[in-house]
């Protein structure tokens, strides 16, 4: 069928039941087209065999139920109470509001058919509280074929869509005229084998299983081909972009490790660590290589990533060229230049920092450009306009999450072909490595160097306050000290910057006062902070008053005890990674979480996960779960598509199909005919544009 593909950008309005105004609106929700019409999945379904009769509704359940308006209205007496009694027939189940009255007043009729889903509560009965509802069709409407089937399509309705009757009961019918035209032209773009092979439904079964499923059964197989679609094409874009970036080939290149990079192993004041190890040899083997490195380093907090990135430093000075790693911040930079020049004066390797604030910019700049200099360490600054490096060959990126995308290349583009490294100061789940991170190669440290001590964790209320204090006192005694941390976001910075010098004051004059107590906070000048954490450092202070910008920061053995105020404002990575500051001596460490009495649900679940694991990767793993992949990567760009039906959490296992199915198709592991490849093609350049013509036959 020549022209079935052009059939499907058809404009939606000339589909029955739609025309010029409810087309103006649909565009709203990104549907212009009949194929966009038909990927307009349903947000949820109600399965009618599967309705809870109001008798059984229980407290607290979450439920779908279905019956008809018996009365409704505004409530005398209180003003402001909208609500609809629904009987079964049998039972009364009561549907309250607390606003939208003007909206709601006039929808409801007597005997309207409606399903209603949300929490049961109980008040004079069983009760929901703004629910989700929807007009059922009657059973002797014409169009009962597919509005009385067992499970019944919800669709999202904004209320724009509602001004133009786009309710979930004509959007079935739209969508069930638009299959009725244009499904048995579909013409499934994956390979028959591969269908086969993964037991996936054909993209027709799927579409229409999607809409209007039969049973449960059909349901799921239509979400998991849809949803396998979904991973399928990003991978298949991660895979082609791998292969384009392995097409480069490198200006320089790389002996055999040697004299250098041993006497830097035998100059470490402990052995490293197996993971390490390996680590260094999978990076050394990539340096060596003619195509340029892509890799992700991960491990978590204190794991040993910083000597990882310097051995691979080494290895590209030992060959004549340069390498720079990145931080986000001056005193982290500060404190790596520190490290890296402390461990690598003797081998004589020269090391210059780079930041915006250094007072010799020029000077510094020249003794790059001229290849005086064999390591840079700088923040931001190292990929601004006027930096020239001399031959850049490695590029490392430390806490990589903190940069955007555009940064990450525009440092790398110092270089010319630069092998990059990239980091990340907490380890990040396998299914978002796969995704937002999948055009890397991956190398992971699991374990941490021997003889930490694990961190005891408690999780404290206001009202105990005190008690923790008395503990830090003990602790200080003895001659540790204690850091106390306050959490600063930005919407409200101004407002906790104030309460976190107020709460140093009176930890200063009233609690601790026989103590000495340093205050730091991102407001200071860099030169300021690191005065006093230098001072913290040397054990000029007892405590230090924090807000987080140690997050990033100081590494002070001595320093056991950790008391975090208003815990449940931070994130959980946040909470591992300042956790991750102390317990790094031969003291036993604490951590003391102090929070509200009564914070929210899903801050119990972070400080309950945080007390009971100590796990950086079953941290970050539960982390996203409550968070969500876009809100765990930042609001930083991230590159990962919002998926309508995919969750990258809940479909992990899919996810790892999908992905080996489109890498082995690009490496052509997977030989399909010629013809399969130019559908995959078209489906990919349609999605992806022409960056996908790398996809070839033969
Ligand atoms: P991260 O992975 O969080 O960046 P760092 O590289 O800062 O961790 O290392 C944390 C600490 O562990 C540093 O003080 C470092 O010197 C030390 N360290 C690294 N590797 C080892 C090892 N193999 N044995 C003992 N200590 C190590
Ligand atoms: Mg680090």
């Amino acid at each position: 069928m020549p022209d079935a593909k052009a059939k499907f950008l058809d404009p939606v309005q000339y589909i029955k039941g739609v025309g010029p105004k409810r087309a103006e609106v649909l565009k709203t929700v990104g549907v212009e087209t009949a194929i966009d019409l038909l990927r307009y999945f349903p947000r949820r379904w109600i399965d009618r065999s599967n309705i809870t009769p109001f008798s059984d509704l229980k407290e607290g359940d979450q439920v779908s139920a279905v019956g008809r308006v018996a009365t409704h209205g505004i409530l005398r007496g209180r003003r402001n109470v909208f609500e609809v009694l629904l009987s079964d027939g049998k039972d009364y189940l009561t549907l309250t509001w607390f606003k939208g009255h003007r909206f709601l007043k006039n929808r409801f009729k007597r005997d309207d058919l409606i399903a209603v889903s949300g929490t049961v509560t109980h008040f004079n009965g069983p009760q929901i509280v703004h629910p989700e509802f929807e007009f059922l069709a009657s059973e002797d409407d014409t169009d009962a074929l597919i509005h009385s089937g067992r499970i019944i399509p919800l669709y999202h309705t904004t209320a724009e869509l509602k001004t133009v009757g786009l309710e979930s009961r004509r959007f079935r019918q739209i969508i069930k005229t638009a299959l009725d035209i244009y499904a048995p032209s579909i013409d499934d773009y994956l390979p028959d084998q591969l269908l086969k092979d993964n037991r996936l439904l054909p993209l027709k079964d799927a579409l229409i299983g999607i809409h209007f499923p039969e049973n449960q059964k059909q349901l799921t197989m239509a979400r998991e081909r849809l949803i396998f679609d979904e991973m399928f094409l990003l991978e298949l874009k991660l895979a082609i972009s791998r292969q384009t970036l392995k097409k480069d080939r490198k200006p320089h290149s790389y002996s055999a490790p040697s004299r250098l990079l041993t006497d830097f192993y035998k100059s470490l004041p402990f052995t490293l660590t197996k993971d390490q190890n390996k680590a260094i040899a999978q990076i050394l083997e990539d340096m060596q290589r003619s195509s340029p490195m892509h890799r992700l380093l991960m491990g978590d907090v204190g794991s040993g990533k910083t000597i990882v990135a310097l051995a691979s430093m080494i290895f590209a000075v030992e060959n004549g060229l340069q390498a720079a790693i990145m931080v986000p911040t001056e005193l982290l930079a500060e404190q790596h230049d520190r490290t890296i020049s402390g461990m690598t004066k003797k081998l004589g390797i020269k090391t210059e920092l780079l930041t915006g604030s250094v007072s010799d910019k020029r000077s510094r700049c020249e003794r790059i450009a001229s290849g005086k200099v064999d390591i840079v360490t700088g923040t931001h600054a190292l990929f601004s306009e006027g930096i020239e490096f001399k031959n850049l060959a490695l590029a490392v990126i430390d806490e990589q999450h903190r940069f955007g995308v555009n940064q990450r290349l525009r440092f790398k583009r110092k270089g010319r072909h630069a092998d990059l490294l990239v980091m990340t100061a907490t380890p990040i789940p396998r299914s978002l490595a796969l995704t937002a991170y999948g055009d890397l190669d991956l190398t992971v440290i699991r374990n941490l160097p021997p003889g930490r001590k694990p961190v005891t964790t408690a999780w404290r209320t206001e009202d105990n306050k005190s008690k923790a204090y008395e503990f830090i006192r003990s602790e200080c005694e003895k001659g540790r000290q204690a850091f106390v941390v306050f959490p600063l976001v930005e919407d409200s910075e101004k407002m906790d910057l104030q309460s976190a010098v107020t709460a140093y004051e009176n930890l200063r004059d009233n609690i601790f006062p026989e103590l000495r107590i340093g205050l730091i906070h991102g407001r200071m000048s860099a030169e300021e902070r690191d005065r006093i954490s230098k001072g913290f450092r040397d054990g000029a202070f007892d405590i230090l008053v924090t807000t987080t910008v140690i997050e990033v920061g100081i590494d002070i053995p001595n320093a056991s005890v950790m008391l975090i105020e208003n815990a449940e404002r931070f994130g959980l990575s946040q909470l591992h990674q300042l956790r991750g500051r102390i317990g790094r001596g031969p003291e036993k460490s604490y951590c003391i979480l102090i929070s509200s009495a009564d914070p929210s649900e899903t801050a119990v679940e972070r400080l309950s996960a945080i007390v009971s694991s100590s796990n950086g990767f079953d941290i970050a793993e539960t982390d996203l779960r409550l968070r969500g992949p876009g809100e765990f990567l930042g609001s930083r760009q991230h590159g990962l598509p919002e998926f309508k039906l995919a969750d990258i959490v809940r479909d992990s296992a899919i996810l790892e199909v999908a992905r080996k199915c489109a890498f082995d198709i690009v490496s052509k592991k997977t030989k399909l005919t010629t013809e399969e490849i130019k559908k995959l093609r078209d489906e990919a350049v349609s999605l992806y544009g022409r960056s996908s013509l790398f996809l070839t036959s033969g």
